[in-house]
Formats: C-alpha cells, sequence, structure tokens
C-alpha cells in the first residue's frame, strides 16, 4: 500500500524552507520592534473553547473543526486558529495583572477540515499578534504597521490594506433589527446558511460566500453609516493615524465578524493578484473576547495571517532565497589514519561554531576528490600522511584554486576570519 500525505497537508520541502525561515525570523523581529513578545500555545485545546471564543455560528465550529474524543473522554479540538488560544492562556495566566498593554506574537499551525485549493489547506500556518488592555485608536494603528512594515521588510509588494469599523454591541443592535426587516422579504432566494443566519446573526450575511455578489447583499444598509457617537470617533480617529503614518487604505463595509465580541475596528490586507484566496491576513479589535472566555472585561485587537498565502504571493513576485549553507572546508583523507585525524578535527572546528564535512560514504580517494570538486563548498584540504607527521594542512580555495599553509593548531582561527558574519 502506497502511504500518501492526507488530503489538505503539505510538505515543506528543504528547497523551500530558507524563505519560510526568513518570513518567521522577519516577522519575529518586526513584533519585537513593537514590543511584542512570543507565546506558545498546544496545538489542542478543549473544543468548549472554539464555541465560546470563535463561536458556534461561525463555519469554522459548525464545519471546520477537526473533533475527536480523547482515551480519556475528553473533546478535544485541534486548534483552527490562535487567538482562542492566547486568549485562555491569558485568563488562565493571569496576564490581566501584568503592565497593559500585554502583547504577544505567535507562529503556529492551524487545522481546519476545508476543500483543499491553491491557498487552502487543512493543516496551515498562521502568523499572528495578540493586544490586551488598550481600548485604542493608537494601538489599532500600530497594530496594522506590524503588518504593514512585515511586508515592507518581504519585499511583498500589490496588496491592499481594506478597513471598516462593525460598532459595538450597542450600535449593532438597532442595526440588526434593520438588517433582519430588510433581508427577511427576501430570504427565500438566500442560501440555507443565510437563511439560518437571518435571525441568530444577520451580521454574517454581508460576508456569505454564496450570497455575497447578489444586489441583494450589496444594497444592504452599511454598519458604517449607523455606527453610534464613540465608535464614529474611535474609526475616524484610526483613519486619522494611518493617514499621519501614509498607510495607505480603501474602506470596505463588507469586512464584518459576525459576532458580540468582535468591536469597532476591522482590516484585511488582500493581494491585488490572486482570486478567492487574496486574504492574507485578517483581524481586528475584539473587546467582548476575554469576558465571554470568562476572564475580567478587557479590550483587544490582533490578527492573523496565512503564512501558505504569504509565500504564495512572494513567489509568485519572483522572491527565493538561497538555502542556507554553513559548510566552508571539505576533508579528503589519503589513509584510514587521516580518517581519524579528520574525525577529531571536524569535531573541533564544530564546536567551535565552523561548519565542515568528510566523507561518510566510504569513497576511496579519488571519489572524494570528486565530491569535494562538485559540492559548492569554499575549501578543500587533503590530508594524508605528510601533514599528519608535520602538522601542516594545505587549505585549498576552491574558487581561485590558491593554497595556504595553516598549522592544524590554528585551523579554528583561519575559518573564523573566513566565516559568514
Ligand atoms: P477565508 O475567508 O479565506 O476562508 P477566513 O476568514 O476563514 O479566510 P481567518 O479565520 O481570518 O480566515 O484566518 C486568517 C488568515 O488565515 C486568512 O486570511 C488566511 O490567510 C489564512 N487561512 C485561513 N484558512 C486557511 C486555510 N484553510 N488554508 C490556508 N490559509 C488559511
Ligand atoms: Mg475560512
Amino acid at each position: 500500500m502506497k502511504i500518501t500525505a492526507p488530503k489538505g497537508t503539505r510538505d515543506i520541502l528543504p528547497s523551500e524552507t530558507p524563505l519560510w525561515q526568513l518570513a518567521a525570523k522577519n516577522f519575529a523581529e518586526v513584533c519585537h520592534n513593537f514590543g511584542y513578545e512570543e507565546i506558545r500555545i498546544p496545538t489542542f485545546e478543549d473544543t468548549n473553547l472554539f464555541q465560546r471564543g470563535v463561536g458556534d455560528t461561525t463555519d469554522v465550529v459548525q464545519k471546520e473543526m477537526y473533533t475527536f474524543e480523547d482515551k480519556g473522554g475528553r473533546s478535544i479540538t485541534l486548534r483552527p486558529e490562535g487567538t482562542a488560544g492566547v486568549v485562555r492562556s491569558y485568563i488562565e495566566n493571569g496576564m490581566s495583572s501584568l503592565p497593559a498593554p500585554v502583547r504577544m506574537y505567535y507562529d503556529i499551525t492551524a487545522f481546519r477540515y476545508e476543500k483543499m485549493q491553491k491557498g487552502r489547506y487543512r493543516e496551515f500556518h498562521q502568523f499572528g499578534v495578540e493586544a490586551f488592555g488598550s481600548k485604542g485608536p493608537e494601538i489599532d494603528a500600530e497594530v496594522i504597521s506590524t503588518v504593514d512594515i512585515f511586508f515592507k521588510k518581504m519585499g511583498l509588494k500589490n496588496i491592499e490594506l481594506r478597513i471598516n469599523s462593525i460598532g459595538c454591541p450597542n450600535c449593532r443592535k438597532a442595526y440588526n433589527e434593520q438588517l433582519k426587516d430588510y433581508f427577511r422579504p427576501h430570504i427565500s432566494t438566500m442560501c440555507a446558511d443565510c437563511q439560518n443566519r437571518l435571525e441568530r446573526n444577520p451580521l454574517r450575511m454581508i460576508d456569505c460566500k454564496v450570497d455575497g455578489e447578489k444586489d441583494i447583499v450589496k444594497n444592504a444598509p452599511r454598519l458604517i453609516d449607523h455606527l453610534c457617537d464613540e465608535c464614529k470617533e474611535h474609526f475616524e480617529a484610526l483613519k486619522t493615524q494611518l493617514d499621519a503614518i501614509g498607510i495607505n487604505y480603501t474602506i470596505d463595509p463588507n469586512i464584518v465578524r459576525g459576532l458580540d465580541y468582535y468591536t469597532r475596528t476591522v482590516f484585511e490586507f488582500v493581494s491585488k493578484n490572486v482570486g478567492t484566496q487574496g486574504t492574507i491576513c485578517g483581524g481586528g479589535r475584539y473587546d467582548g473576547l476575554v469576558e465571554s472566555v470568562g476572564g475580567p472585561a478587557t479590550p483587544g485587537i490582533g490578527y492573523a495571517m496565512g503564512v501558505e498565502r504569504l509565500l504564495l504571493e512572494l513567489e509568485a513576485q519572483g522572491a527565493a532565497v538561497a538555502p542556507k549553507k554553513n559548510v566552508q572546508v571539505y576533508f579528503v583523507a589519503m589513509s584510514d589514519n587521516a580518517k581519524d585525524f579528520i574525525t577529531k578535527t571536524c569535531y573541533d572546528l564544530r564546536v567551535n561554531g565552523i561548519g565542515c564535512e568528510r566523507d561518510l560514504m566510504g569513497r576511496a580517494f579519488r571519489a572524494q576528490m570528486k565530491y569535494a570538486g562538485k559540492a559548492n563548498i569554499p575549501y578543500m584540504c587533503v590530508i594524508g600522511d605528510d601533514e599528519l607527521a608535520s602538522g601542516k594542512l594545505k587549505i585549498k580555495n576552491m574558487t581561485d584554486g590558491t593554497e595556504t599553509e595553516v598549522e592544524a593548531s590554528g585551523l579554528v582561527a583561519f575559518f573564523e576570519g573566513n566565516g559568514e558574519e
């Protein structure tokens, strides 16, 4: 039986990992520059956490979770996203007593049972941040800037920032009623999901993937036109901040997160190139979330970025990173005695942080020379009886063919001067 990777998963091969490593390093650097620290959360959690923290009317919870019962009879779910786990950890570890804002970033895998497409997988990766304790809007602008600066650092172009405000439970109450009245006469023309949403969560009908392009949805009343004074002020102040920084954005009234604990600022970074899987990053403010998961009332804001989508976009723009090679010298053995010397010498170099290689295949002298010629390693050092007797080694520069004589005891010093910075 041929065993293949499960549907919706993919290997990230050694030829691809350099770009992944660069992205992770740049993301961490940007976060650190803003005062964020890394959090690592469990891969699986109590299923209840996602029902409460993601919301049991969402597609993610209703259709996409990997839920199973463990041997102890607990209902466990592989995390479909990071926010719920970070919020649980914030509460469980008493982080509300730390000086606010408490700012954390993460680099995680996430799992969703979805129909596999380009940029849509069942196991995927997210970079994200969460910031607790500040009402904004300055922090909203900072959170958005972390993405902007990270994209700049990666050289990512043609990305559009879309922002919206979805108000607070107060301004949404009246609006929801208005939306229900608006959709009710047309409900029979809408999809089954929307028919369910009408009474429970009409806001979600605005970003329905099935009905979203219909005029009935496009012409629906817009929450952005019905914000209360405080929410309006918050949104205006956010725009002023973004204008001051010089970050371009468009206002997109269709971005919604139809759950009560999502409030005010919502945003997406969308590629101008790709079609439906073009949303690289989505986030927003969730002033009611910590409380709804059982913690003290705490405002918060965050986002999650799909790393596969980010890299697809970068690759489409021709980004490539050379594999990281740290091997400086290849040792060729002319005799068995030389092999023992090489074993010890390689260890001494490596323990000092200098990369080296030697034959591991039992190749004869000529075959070792041939390998060294092709291996793309900057230096070669042939060890024979003369070298063992004199302790003087010849280091050949493989680019220009020149040779330098170095005492065996001076090898580390020689390569330290040639190392990568
Ligand atoms: P979509 O509308 O594309 O399904 P979403 O609203 O479900 O996205 P979020 O829950 O906001 O996405 O997750 C944040 C980001 O994670 C997305 O913008 C996307 O880049 C990425 N993402 C979400 N689901 C997947 C997936 N199945 N495979 C790869 N990336 C994903
Ligand atoms: Mg989705």
